[in-house]
């Protein structure tokens, strides 16, 4: 089909892809499932990846500091600890059982990566050498621990390779830079997923891929921030595609903004720079944080450090009176900065042309991970409702997914590990389902309104730039919707999202061409990130607590009573009423106590 073909009315895609399983994703989460596909189906099984990104570009590759599990080699360590901090990391929000099987897990899970070649850091004796992270604790919650497996401070980058080269070997099918626009539900809402309908960015021409299982590892959407650590394409596209087919998205009020952005910029500075020694000072010189969490002190989990900050700021402790404060890691010396901390030195050096060594590096808060997402049982499965129904044949995991593992607040270097534990384990379950799912039949709907979605973007003539909407979306959700939140704040954020999707509806797309149009990729991805922040602001508006990354100005305290359950957000998709239904807490080992660090 060329552009010139595509009408508004319902138009056959070009092209069909019959495949046994597709995953969407080419991140962490994605290849490690694709790998255990194939490992467990054999090499006649047809096992697409479907990525808008080439595999290695994407945003696990800028995972720095680390991935954590408890394998004790250079002190003691348990999983039962871990599991702990996780819990209380989360403000005991997380699901207790889903985070023991994490936990559990993950000692298991590190030693397979290394024997898939990842080349981790060693101690003297050969051993995985292990460094410390925020909220870690030995002997639940006395001091810092460390937990954290890494590979310089290019974690993620190994872990994406190693990944990627095992898949490649395996012969799993890579279509790549293709972006997906909907998922194929041919009986309905809530009835099972047979596949997705994507756009080839290189010809701008629609493919339809139909598979009796369907994987989301679409990672986050830490996009529609305007101060983030997230790459450009996180836009949040697998969890505006099934919030848009009626599916709910849980937990979404709760977003971590990383204390350690660079001032401005807000590219990540990782937690692995404190972990090795590094602390934060403000305009006095003072270690603020030892006020603030006598114990962990700069290694108190994000959620605590980030508000610290703001507060020492308000107070007018920032520096020059300013809106940040600084990272001190100037006594860390040559050694630890260029052999352990390679790339964080090199950031500094070039984008704020700074001397680690000699100079203090000025750091605000910066949006980076959403605990919530598209909510799942412990084996990827997708769930179609606050009471567990399930949508067979849908399946996500990664930072796209809500196991909950990270409940209101998630701990460092715990990422990486959920996507290698869950993403391995929905490969599995998928595997195993496969026999038992029926044979994908069209959604001829679905279909349709993707070709029209993209042929009325490119007739587009009148309507505002896309970028301009979604960088009023930015500011409006970082200044409203932020670290701190407020009744006031959190209305004015959801009229003003209103607002701009009803702007949205009219979009001007410059580019007509079809080769890699990606003036049209980001108009599409600008509907996606204002999904994500309509379900993030009503659930944020609703919660009338402060609980982990979720802090309230009007509502200050921890309401157990009131509020120790999950959100689930949805919208009629005809009707686009939203509706907020709850889901309780499962507990069970560790009782909810005050958090303290
Ligand atoms: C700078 C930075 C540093 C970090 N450091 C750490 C750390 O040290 N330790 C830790 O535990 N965590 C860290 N994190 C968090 C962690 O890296 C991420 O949460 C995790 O890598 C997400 O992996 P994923 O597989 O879910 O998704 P990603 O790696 O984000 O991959 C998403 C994939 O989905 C594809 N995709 C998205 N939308 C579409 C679409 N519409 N169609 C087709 N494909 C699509 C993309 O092409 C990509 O392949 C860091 C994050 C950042 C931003």
């Amino acid at each position: 089909m060329t552009l010139a073909t595509l009408g508004r009315a319902a138009i056959p895609p070009t092209r069909v892809h019959e495949m046994d399983a597709v995953v969407v994703g080419a991140g962490g989460a994605g290849l490690y499932a694709a790998l255990e596909l194939k490992q467990e189906l054999g090499p006649e099984a047809r096992i697409g990846v479907i990525s808008k990104l080439y595999p290695s570009r994407s945003h696990t590759g800028a995972a720095q500091g680390g991935v954590c599990a408890a394998l004790g080699n250079t002190e003691e360590d348990h999983w039962e600890w871990h599991w702990f901090d996780t819990v209380k990391g989360g403000d005991y929000l997380v699901d207790q059982d889903a985070a023991e099987v994490m936990c559990r897990d993950a000692v298991e899970t590190i030693i397979n990566l290394e024997h898939l070649g990842l080349p981790f850091d060693r101690t003297p004796d050969g051993l995985i050498n292990q460094r410390r992270f925020g909220g870690h604790t030995r002997n639940y919650g006395e001091g810092p621990v460390r937990r954290s497996c890494f590979s310089a401070d290019r974690t993620g980058h190994s872990i994406l390779q190693t990944l990627y080269q095992q898949c490649i070997r395996r012969d799993v099918a890579f279509f790549d830079e293709y972006q997906v626009l909907d998922l194929a539900l041919p009986d309905g809402p809530g009835g099972r997923a047979a596949g997705v309908i994507a756009l080839q960015l290189a010809t701008t021409e629609l493919h339809a891929f139909r598979a009796r299982a369907v994987l989301f590892a679409t990672g986050g959407y830490g996009k529609v921030f305007k101060v983030t650590s997230n790459a450009h394409t996180l836009t949040g596209d697998g969890m505006a595609i099934p919030y848009r087919r009626g599916l709910p998205l849980e937990d979404m009020e709760f977003f971590q903004f990383h204390p350690t952005g660079m001032y401005k910029l807000g590219f990540l500075l990782s937690e692995a720079m404190r972990g090795e020694g590094g602390f934060l000072v403000n305009d006095s010189g003072e270690r603020f944080m030892e006020r603030y969490a006598p114990t962990m002190k700069d290694l108190a989990s994000r959620d605590v450090i980030s508000r610290s900050i703001y507060l020492e700021v308000a107070a007018g402790r920032g520096i020059g009176g300013k809106d940040y404060v600084h990272l001190d890691v100037r006594h860390l010396g040559a050694e630890v900065l260029d052999k352990k901390l390679p790339d964080m030195s090199g950031f500094i050096r070039t984008y704020f042309g700074l001397e680690p060594l000699t100079d203090l590096v000025p750091i605000q808060p910066t949006a980076h991970y959403a605990m919530g997402g598209i909510p799942t049982d412990i084996d990827g499965r997708v769930l179609a409702d606050e009471k567990g129904a399930l949508v067979p044949g849908f399946y996500a995991a990664g930072e796209v997914a809500c196991v909950s593992v990270h409940g209101a607040n998630r701990l460092g270097t715990n990422s990486l590990l959920d996507i290698l534990v869950f993403g391995r384990r929905a490969g599995k379950r998928m595997a195993a389902d496969l026999a038992d799912l029926p044979e994908p039949t069209v959604d001829a709907e679905a279909e349709a309104s993707a070709a029209a979605t993209v042929s009325g973007l490119l007739a587009g003539t009148d309507g505002e730039r896309p970028a301009v909407i979604r960088a009023e979306l930015q500011e409006v959700m970082f200044s409203k919707c932020g670290v701190y939140r407020t009744d006031r704040l959190l209305v004015e954020c959801r009229d003003a999202v209103a607002d701009l999707r009803a702007r949205a509806r009219h979009l001007k797309v410059d580019d007509r061409g079809c080769r890699y149009n990606t003036d049209l990729g980001e108009a599409i991805e600008l509907g996606y990130l204002i999904d994500c922040a309509e379900a993030t602001v009503e659930s944020a508006l609703a919660r009338r607590e402060s609980r982990g990354g979720h802090a309230r100005e009007d509502y200050p305290n921890r309401d157990d009573a009131g509020w120790l359950k999950h959100t689930f957000a949805s919208r009629g998709p005809k009707s686009g009423i939203m509706s907020l239904r709850y889901k309780p807490v499962t507990i069970t080992k560790f009782e909810p106590k005050a958090r303290t660090y």
